[in-house]
């Protein structure tokens, strides 16, 4: 599995710190679950925020620090490894059957066919996930094959991240494992690949701004 879209820095970043509210680090660490490239970036910012922590002399250290992190990225981008290494993030072997990681099957269990899914428009369905926080939310989307989701913008920042099929977009094409890291200026309008169409991690902070009258009509009842 070859991972082409990652979080922006500030996320991966904030995630090694634990500064993330809830619904984000969700979206981190399923993708983290899939991404050797953010999983290494990780690690280097603990790294060197433990040893910050542990009395070195923050000027000093940075530079050198920077630079193992970058060469440490840049060898792995160069040599993708054929599968991510072993990490306390990866699923168990009893949950391997499903699709979803294990930062989600804490919150949602293991069947995506089980969740009371809620129609959105026509193919596609949603699923709320619980969460205490109130900066943003957390939902799993259900797409069916070749069926998009309602052109939209965003008052915010929107994370996609796909857990099983692909779905493409004005921007790009995102497959397992991918996540799209969406700003607030962008309108694009995501479609379900053909096949078995696509479930996906959706993050934001603000409420969508969809073009079409049905999702706007439709859009405080289902709180979107
Ligand atoms: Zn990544």
């Amino acid at each position: 599995m070859t991972i082409l879209h990652h979080p922006g820095d500030d996320l991966v970043l904030g995630y090694a710190a634990g500064s993330l509210a809830e619904s984000w680090s969700i979206a981190i660490a399923a993708h983290l679950t899939y991404c050797p490239i953010c999983r290494l970036k990780v690690e280097a910012a603990e790294n060197v925020g433990g040893s910050l922590l542990g009395g070195l002399d923050a000027e000093a250290m940075a530079p050198s620090a920077l630079d193992l992190l970058l060469t440490q990225i840049k060898g792995v981008e160069q040599n993708e490894p054929e599968k991510p290494r072993a990490s306390i993030k990866e699923s168990s072997p009893s949950k391997q059957l499903s699709i979803l990681p294990s930062a989600l099957q804490s919150y949602i269990g293991n069947d995506v066919d089980a969740l009371p899914w809620q129609r959105l428009k026509n193919d596609v369905f949603q699923y709320l996930i619980e969460t205490n926080d109130y900066e943003a939310k957390a939902r799993i989307l259900r797409i069916k094959a070749g069926r998009p989701v309602p052109s939209h913008g965003h008052r915010g920042r929107e994370l996609t991240l796909v857990l099983s099929g692909s779905f493409e977009d004005e921007l790009s094409k995102f497959s397992t494992g991918d996540l799209q890291d969406v700003a607030e200026e962008t309108v694009h309008k995501p479609v379900a690949a053909s096949g078995d169409g696509c479930i996906c991690l959706a993050v934001k902070d603000a409420p969508l701004q969809f073009k079409e009258l049905i999702p706007r009509i439709l859009q405080p009842v289902l709180n979107i």
